[in-house]
């Protein structure tokens, strides 16, 4: 399939997402041209506020390959994908992005990737949600047994 077929689908299917219930996105994960995976959003339908449609798309492809490396495949989604969704791509090893409409578009109908993305810009201290360092001191052991295991996956 072309660039614009895999789009056309991931946007059939932030369609047909809208029709079920569901919020407006959908999402391809392909390789070579051919689908791997499909997915669309089930935040409400789940009641999973992480079910967006490039989370759900990539946990099904990773299941489907045996793998959570998904290096050598793209994903299409129907809008650009927000914060925890550009993050879930990367760390999948997706090696591109297509997207169709873009955060400023997800912004005019209620959605807040654009405020997420500002907030990201911001010093900890000064963003709308507090974060706060505790207990750093005795999370780092863990780090330190990883650090030192032998046998570790590296992802
Ligand atoms: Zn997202």
């Amino acid at each position: 399939m072309t660039n614009e077929e895999l789009m056309r689908r991931a946007i059939e299917l932030s369609k047909t997402s809208v029709r079920n219930g569901g919020g407006p996105f959908g999402a391809v994960i392909a390789r070579d041209g051919e689908i791997i995976a499909e997915g669309s959003n089930k935040v409400t339908i789940d009641n999973d506020p992480t079910a967006h449609a490039e989370v759900s798309t990539i946990r099904e492809a990773c299941k489907k390959l045996g793998t959570f490396d998904l290096s050598g495949c793209v994903i299409y989604t129907s809008c650009e994908p927000c914060p925890m969704c550009f993050g879930a791509i990367y760390w999948a090893h997706l090696e591109k992005i297509y997207y169709a409409n873009d955060r400023k578009d997800a912004g005019k109908i209620g959605f807040d990737d654009d405020f997420i993305y500002e907030e990201i810009a911001i010093q900890p201290q000064y963003r709308k949600k507090p974060s706060e360092i505790l207990l750093r001191n005795e999370a780092i052991e863990a780090f330190k047994m990883w650090e030192l295991k032998d046998d570790k996956t590296e992802y």
